[in-house]
């Protein structure tokens, strides 16, 4: 439960934290919340030789309503996503799932970026952002760019960001009201989901993304397929299992896990008013 020895750089800005990363290669991480990484540093699951902490950085913790989206600073946290009125106003699944995500300590801790940026599949704000059709603001050396959150998550704890770039905004498009759902199977509340689903309406159509069915957050395309078709919530959610390769391990079989996406895509659908 020990990590193994690091050197640690605390980044004063930004374009500090870029230079350090830059400097370090591979060999570096940033550090967030650490509620992710510090606990794979103590299983020595994770080693880096040096952790750059952008956890101070307030140039990286805002909410703000720009035209038809919500921007929000990869360093803001879930509590602060969860109360935001500019989130809960204009996307209320962001708010609701980030009221929802480990206990308080961990959501007065972790932060958007870093849930995002890690790449674990069973983390439950990748989702929304997906099933909302967001999209994800990296920096690093030349510049900005902007990766859509269908193209960020590339395989098990591997995302589509550079050794030198830092995840600096993550935005999401305006879906207001109440025709939005998520569901959650956990055996504790503060859990991880064994399987999640959310349901939003964006002014795209209906917005289907799975938690832990795979190695990434995967978008349930073949439901959303079928709503857009003028299936109901039962018909639409027996698709919910089509392309996801859920793990077996001791919460459930692959088979069950598929029978729970059913069921809670239904019931997320539901609540959607699909
Ligand atoms: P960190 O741990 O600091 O970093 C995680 C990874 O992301 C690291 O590799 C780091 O280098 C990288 N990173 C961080 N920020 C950036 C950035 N801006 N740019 C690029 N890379 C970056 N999550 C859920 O979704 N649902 C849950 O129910 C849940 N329950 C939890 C229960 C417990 C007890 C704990 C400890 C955690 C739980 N979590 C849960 C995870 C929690 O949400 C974490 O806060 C989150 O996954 C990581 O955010 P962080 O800021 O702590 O990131």
């Amino acid at each position: 439960m020990i990590p193994a020895s690091f050197d640690y750089l605390r980044a004063g800005s930004v374009a500090e934290a870029i230079t350090m990363l830059s400097d370090h290669g591979e060999d570096a991480k940033l550090l967030a919340g650490g509620h992710s990484l510090l606990p794979l540093m103590k299983f020595r699951l994770a080693t880096p030789a040096v952790l750059v902490d952008i956890g101070q950085l307030r140039e990286l913790n805002y909410v703000r309503g720009e035209g038809g989206q919500i921007a929000i600073g990869a360093l803001t946290r879930h509590h602060d996503i969860a109360n935001s009125p500019e989130v809960r106003a204009g996307a209320p699944v962001l708010a609701h799932v980030a009221g929802q995500v480990g206990d308080p300590q961990v959501r007065h801790r972790g932060t958007i970026g870093g849930s995002i940026a890690h790449g674990d599949s069973a983390s439950d704000l990748p989702a929304v952002v997906l099933a909302l059709g967001g999209s994800l603001i990296a920096e690093g050396p030349s510049g900005r760019r902007e990766i859509a959150a269908h193209d960020f998550h590339l395989s098990f704890f591997e995302v589509s960001l550079e050794p030198d770039e830092v995840l600096v905004e993550v935005r999401v498009p305006r879906a207001p009201g109440d025709r939005w759902g998520f569901e959650k199977l956990t055996k504790r509340a503060q859990d991880w989901a064994i399987v999640g689903a959310v349901a939003a309406r964006t002014e795209e159509g209906v917005g289907v993304a799975l938690i832990n069915m795979g190695p990434v957050p995967l978008r349930a395309t073949a439901v959303e397929s079928a709503v857009a078709s003028g299936a109901g919530a039962a018909e639409a959610a027996q698709l919910a299992a089509e392309n996801t390769e859920p793990a077996a391990d001791f919460n459930g079989s692959v088979e069950y896990r598929q029978h729970v996406a059913r069921v809670l895509v239904r019931r997320a659908l539901e609540q959607a008013s699909v």
